[in-house]
Parts: structure tokens; sequence; C-alpha cells
């Protein structure tokens, strides 16, 4: 039996400028050893198969097949992780372990456990950083505490030389592979979790992430600055599911990016410079994601209305731009940004509802969902986070509306009862007199509900609940 190699695939679904992959062909030519590429299916992601990990499991099919048409060793293996390291290293000579790290959340607890286990077992691991461009020791403040405000942590996170992209030589990695075999017998858990996955996702892969992540960069860069705040024009890049799953890798992305001098790219680049500010906070808070950043807000009397959850949830709030947010997210898996602003603002000001309760129906249906930008997004957005929106900046879902989606293209799109509604009573329905609900097919009360909740009043709530604290 051959020296083995263990790449462990978690969320970096792709063959090329991957970290760990190639610190492991490199150590194969040297030990000469044959690697094989694992990825632990964990019971704790298989029980409830929602949108979001409906796309995760598929991308992970996706990628099997790539391993397979390339003649490539990658095991999928169903279990606890140290259960499923036992079963590995049972059946193979495994001699070392790489992996991109998890710095925060259930990942980093998990990575922790193997590596005390392999360390137990007298079995080498090597972990890397790969799914940001800086991650928490690079960026710090003079007296290397962590920045607290984005602004002058990315003025020192833009000067920092990037990482460079990761040649991979698709020969060595072939050459230096395990003989494929499934002595580990994993498929079959796998192919009844794939069975669960009904949707049909459009251009999944790694193929598709960087032809998309092209395109993006060749059409819609340029304008980036100007249309990344309309929700109802294809403004943004909807890259946040490849990089996400690690089917692009951001080093790849970055560098596409900084070839272009432009204001559309530099905004652009201090979106990925926000991705790594909140991947820094959450692995300098652990607790991000269960508790408010800033210890004043922590203990806010959240109002606990299931049925406005629900209704939340579902769209059906009686504000239009709130709904058609909602059910993008139920449709696509995906939302704007803007309408993630707006929405989880309203569940928390207007609602007055925890922002953990959202944080976590988020967590269900993202296709791009990611512990430290969600959580970094919920606190922003309920004032309870590390530089987040002040308290008193209460979103009117309303003027919200009016400002970024005027004549109400995005919110018919999503609101059908609405689609005959005329531009002027599209973002207050409820106003318009009983001819014109039944010239526009739309009965207020029926077809359209009333508004769930007089926003002015909830302002008025929610602004004493936070002075209070302040
Ligand atoms: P683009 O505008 O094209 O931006 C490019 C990339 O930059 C994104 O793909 C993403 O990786 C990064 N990025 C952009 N904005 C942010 C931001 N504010 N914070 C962190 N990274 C950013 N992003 C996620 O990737 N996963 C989440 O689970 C997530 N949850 C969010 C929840 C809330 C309440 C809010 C307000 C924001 C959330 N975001 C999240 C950030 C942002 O909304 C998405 O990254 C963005 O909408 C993805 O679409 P895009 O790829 O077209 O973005």
């Amino acid at each position: 039996m051959s020296k083995t190699v263990i790449v462990w695939f978690r969320r970096d679904f792709r063959l090329n400028d991957h970290t760990a992959l190639e610190k492991a062909i490199s150590y194969c030519e040297e030990n000469d050893a044959r690697w094989m590429g694992l990825f632990q299916l964990d019971p704790h992601f298989t029980e409830n198969i929602d949108l979001h990990h409906d796309y995760f499991f598929q991308t992970v099919a996706q990628f099997q097949d790539t391993c397979k048409k390339e003649n490539l060793p990658f095991q999928i293996v169903y279990g606890d992780a140290i259960d499923v390291f036992e079963k590995v290293t049972d059946t193979l000579d495994v001699k070392a372990v790489f992996f991109n790290e998890d710095k925060a959340g259930y990942g980093a607890r998990r990575d922790q456990d193997v590596c005390d286990w392999l360390k137990n077992k007298e079995i080498e691991f090597h972990s890397y950083q790969d799914y940001y461009l800086h991650d928490k020791q690079d960026v710090r403040k003079q007296d290397d505490s962590m920045y607290k405000v984005f602004t002058p942590y990315y003025k020192q996170w833009r000067t920092l030389k990037k990482p460079q992209v990761i040649q991979i030589d698709l020969k060595k990695v072939k050459k230096y592979a395990i003989e494929i075999s499934d002595s580990l017998d994993s498929n079959k858990k796998f192919k009844n979790v794939l069975k669960q996955c009904e949707r049909d996702w459009k251009a999944i892969g790694e193929k598709s992430a960087n032809q998309r992540a092209k395109r993006f960069t060749k059409e819609r860069l340029k304008d980036y600055d100007h249309h990344r705040d309309v929700p109802s024009i294809v403004g943004t890049s909807k890259l946040s599911p490849y990089l996400k799953t690690g089917t692009l890798s951001v080093r790849t992305l970055f560098h596409m990016i900084a070839e272009y001098d432009h204001k559309g790219g530099e905004t652009f680049i201090q979106e990925l410079a926000w991705r790594d500010f909140y991947g820094m906070v959450h692995a300098e808070f652990p607790e991000f994601r269960d508790c408010e950043f800033q210890t004043k807000y922590r203990g806010i009397p959240w109002n606990d209305d299931q049925e406005k959850l629900n209704k939340w949830k579902r769209g059906e709030t009686g504000f239009p731009i709130v709904d058609a947010g909602m059910r993008q997210l139920n449709q696509e898996g995906w939302m704007h940004n803007r309408l993630r602003m707006i929405t989880a603002s309203f569940l928390t000001k207007d609602y007055l509802i925890d922002w953990r309760l959202g944080e976590r129906y988020f967590e269900e249906k993202l296709i791009d969902y990611d512990e430290s930008s969600n959580t970094g997004g919920w606190q922003w957005a309920s004032s309870t986070g590390t530089d987040a929106v002040p308290y008193f900046r209460i979103f009117n879902p309303t003027t919200q509306a009016e400002r970024f989606d005027p004549d109400g293209t995005y919110i018919r799109k999503y609101v059908k009862e609405l689609k005959d509604v005329p531009n002027k009573a599209i973002h207050q329905p409820s106003k318009m007199s009983e001819e014109e609900q039944q010239d526009s097919h739309c009965m207020i009360g029926q077809d359209y509900p009333h508004p769930t909740v007089n926003h002015k009043e909830q302002r008025q709530k929610v602004l004493s609940v936070y002075k209070e604290r302040t």
C-alpha cells in the first residue's frame, strides 16, 4: 500500500488556484506519496435540505463528476468528522492531511477536533489560509488589536500586497493521484442525499464560475458602482455562490478585477474587503453568530410574534419591496444586497423580531450562505454589530422602494398580484381606491395584504428600545 495524502475538500470545490491541493502535490513529489480527495458528508447538514444545502450538494456532485472525468480520486464519506477520519485511516496508510482552514464558526470547531485527533494518531496535518484575501493576522491596528471600523481597516487592507494565483499543474495532479477504488464504500449515502436535491441549478461548478466572472468583468464591472444598488437590473456579479462553495477562488477573482483601473473595479474590490472584514470579526469574536458584538445591545426585549415572523418569511408583510425581496429569496436562494438590508431592517426594526431568527432563515435559503458575512449583515442591519448602521437610522421600506425601485419593476417581478398596479400606487397599494383596486385586479385584504405594521409607530418604539441602552 502506497503512502497516502488526503486533500480534505470542504468549501473549495475546484482544481485551480487551490492552496491545499498544490501543497499536497508538492508533498507527494517529495515523499513519493499519492493523494486522494475527500469530502466528509456531515450528518449535521443532511437533516434538513433546503435551498442552501441543495445548491451545495449539487456543487459537490458536480465536482465529483469532474474528478471522475479527469480520472482523479475523490471520495465522499458519511459521518461525523472523527468517525470519517477513523474509517479513512483504517483503510488507507494515511501520512498527512491537507486542507484549507476555517477560521471561525462550526467549521473551525470541527477542524480543531480533527486536528487534535490527528495529532493523537501522529498523522501530519497542514492547513492554509485560502478563503480570504487577507485573514485576521494581516490587517491590524498599530497596537495589534483588531479594527472595529471598516474604513480604516480597508485603508490598510488596500495597501497590502494580495496573494498571487496558485498555478496547479494538472499533469502532476494526475501523476500523484492514488489509484481509484471505492474501498470506503462511500457513495450510497450521498446518492440518497442527492435524491432530495430537486432544484435545477444553472451554471454550477468551477467552469461556469470562471466563465461568469470573466463575463461580469468584461461586461458589467465598469458600471458596477452605478448599478449595484438597483435590484431590477443585473448590476452585481452574482458570484457569491461560487465564492461560498469555492468553485471560484477569491485570488483569481481579485486579479481579474485588478486589471481594470476604474471606479467600478475599485468599488467591487471594496466589497471583497467587506468579506474579509466580517471573516476577521468572526475569527476575533467566535460568539458572533449568537451574540451582539456591541455589549450594550445584548438582551434587547425582542418581539416573539410567530405569526409576523412567518409573514415576513413568506413575503406577506404588506410592504411590497420587503415582500419582493423575501419571495426572491424563497424562489432563487439569492437576494440582492439592497434587499437583504431592507428585509433585515424590516424584521428587526419594524417587527422588532430577534435578528438571530432572520439570520437562521437566511441560512436555510441562501445559496451563498456564509456564517461570517450573514451574521455581519444581520448585525449591521439591526445596529448591534461592529461598524453597524446607527440605531436611529431606520430604513423606511416605502422610501427605500421609491429610491431603488422607482417604477416597481423589481416588485412586479416577484409579487405577481401587484403586476397591474399603476406606478403611483406600487409602493403603497393599500392607498388605492376601491375602483383602482378593481382596475388593477388587486383587492387589498384579499389578493394582497394591508400593511401589517404602522412604520411610523414602530419607528418610535424601536428608537426608545435602543435609546434606553445607549
Ligand atoms: P457583488 O455586489 O457582486 O459583490 C462581490 C462579492 O463581494 C460578493 O459575491 C461577496 O462575496 C462580497 N460582498 C459584497 N457585499 C458584501 C457584504 N456586505 N459583506 C460581505 N461580503 C460582501 N454575503 C454572502 O456572501 N453570504 C451571506 O450569507 C450574506 N448574507 C447577508 C445578509 C445580510 C442581512 C446582508 C445585509 C448582506 C449579506 N451578504 C452576504 C452580503 C451581500 O449581500 C452579498 O455578498 C451579495 O449580495 C452577493 O451578491 P453578488 O455576488 O452579486 O455581490
